[in-house]
């Protein structure tokens, strides 16, 4: 996500293709790609099961504006990671669910608030098929947090019936059923009905797009496995422009009623060449960016939900969430204690970013310092923060100014080279801290766990010190 500099204060927050005639079949994945090890997250435990390993999301969603209806087919395929006589997702109370079957097999399922509980028993290590037929008006859920450009997670409709999500930490249960724990990568397929000029956006690569009948249907493939945070679904009258970055391509999706902010959005190769400079190249096959009615920005994997607001479609965000196609996407955290994983260097890099070419007041890294001993009193330490101060700035400048001090500890050479060769280590694999900073060990040949306990944990601020 960004946060919005604000410069009396600094700070605030920014949560920060289209081919017609492409492959109508997606490519058949080697699902051992989205093998995982989940686990139970210690800062939103109710969120997820262990004992699941999703593998793949087939997901067929249908919007009826006039009903305001969601009408979702799915197929999933998992592992089970332990024996058991049930397993469970997580799916939004709003959703009934009709039909459900395992293997084939019609198998029971107990729906009580966003528990779904599968009445079938699994064996450790063994590959299911699980599908589901529901449908129900969906409804976003709390957020764990303060923040006033988070309402609410999941997937929101608007006023003139159009949808869009933003769902970390958690929340993509208010439009499919899932395992919704950033531990758990799979691969997605989605297929997206609306009436026309109403369309369908999702990660990944627009394999196919028909309009026939009032009816359009859009059908997007993601190769790369994705935590459930990262994916996203918009459906609106949008405008596609199609760009490129050597032979990367991009595509911009803004309402039809927007069209004067694609100037902001054509930004992106400039900004996305900047990253590939520092950290490589960028890690996946497509781009894309999508414009929805919010005050907030996600780094959606492969497909970035941008707010509509000038900060949000503004450079600083958009280079924050490129940032996080490598550092949250490409490698992601095991457990939302370790969200500073993502906003640290997301935050850095963008700061870093303002200081060659905007000098903004508040944005430049240096500035941050002045500001951290607070953010550390309101939200708790970057690596031990208040779950119900979920992305507050804690998470994000602090570890931001910490990656400045690594810098400066293990000079230029070491950092650039160690920030580009993490993601690649951990590619498409969600991981821990204690990971992380044991193999920045190995790597330097120095014991640094005084220094990033100090700066994740400590209830008092290194920049005071
Ligand atoms: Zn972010």
């Amino acid at each position: 996500m960004t946060r919005v500099a604000v410069a009396s204060t600094i700070l605030a927050m920014t949560l920060s293709g289209c081919g017609q005639d492409a492959d109508p079949e997606p490519p058949d994945d080697d699902l051992a790609i989205a093998h995982s090890e989940p686990r139970e997250d210690s800062v939103y435990p109710e969120a997820g099961d262990p004992g699941v390993d999703s593998l793949h999301y087939d997901l067929t969603l249908d919007w009826a504006p006039v009903t305001r209806t969601l009408t979702g087919s799915q197929e999933l395929t998992f592992r089970a990671t332990e024996d058991a006589d049930h397993f469970q997702l997580d799916l939004g109370k709003t959703l009934e669910v009709s039909e459900a079957t395992l293997d084939g097999d019609s198998v029971e399922v107990e729906h009580d608030g966003k528990d779904l509980v599968v009445r079938a028993p699994v064996t450790e290590d063994t590959e299911y098929v699980l599908t589901l037929d529901y449908a129900g008006t969906p409804a976003p859920v709390p957020a764990p947090t303060t923040r006033g450009d988070m309402s609410g997670l999941g997937l929101t409709t608007t006023p003139r019936d159009t949808l869009w999500t933003m769902q970390e930490p958690y929340g993509a249960y208010t439009w499919y059923a899932v395992n919704d724990q950033p531990s758990d990568k799979a691969l997605y397929d989605f297929t997206v009905t609306a009436p026309s000029p109403l369309v369908g956006i999702a990660n990944g690569e627009l394999v196919s797009r028909t309009d026939e009948a009032g009816v359009t249907t859009t059908k997007w493939h993601l190769d790369s496995p994705a935590s459930s945070y990262l994916t996203t679904l918009a459906v609106g009258d949008y405008v596609l422009t199609e760009d490129s970055s050597g032979d990367l391509p991009i595509t911009y999706w803004l309402p039809r009623n927007r069209q004067w902010q694609l100037e902001d959005l054509r930004r992106t190769p400039r900004l996305l060449s900047w990253l590939e400079k520092r950290l490589g190249p960028y890690p996946f096959d497509s781009l894309g960016l999508v414009v929805v009615p919010s005050a907030s920005a996600m780094e959606t994997q492969t497909m970035i939900t941008l707010g509509n607001t000038d900060y949000a479609t503004g450079p600083d965000t958009i280079v924050h969430e490129l940032a996080h196609q490598w550092y949250g996407d490409l490698v992601t955290p095991n457990d939302w204690r370790d969200l500073w994983m993502n906003e640290g260097m997301a935050m850095y890099l963008q700061g870093l970013w303002n200081d060659e070419s905007t000098q903004c007041p508040g944005c430049s890294v240096e500035e941050w310092q002045w500001s951290e001993p607070g953010d550390r009193f309101e939200s708790g330490p970057p690596g031990d923060y208040d779950p119900d101060e979920f992305g507050e700035n804690n998470v994000y400048y602090g570890p931001a100014l910490m990656w400045d001090a690594f810098r400066t500890l293990v000079g230029d050479d070491t950092f650039w080279r160690l920030t580009r060769e993490w993601p690649q280590e951990q590619a498409d694999h969600s991981t821990d801290r204690e990971t992380w900073i044991a193999w920045l060990e190995e790597e330097t040949g120095r014991d640094l766990d005084a220094f990033f306990d100090e700066w994740l944990m400590s209830p008092d601020s290194p920049v005071d010190s």
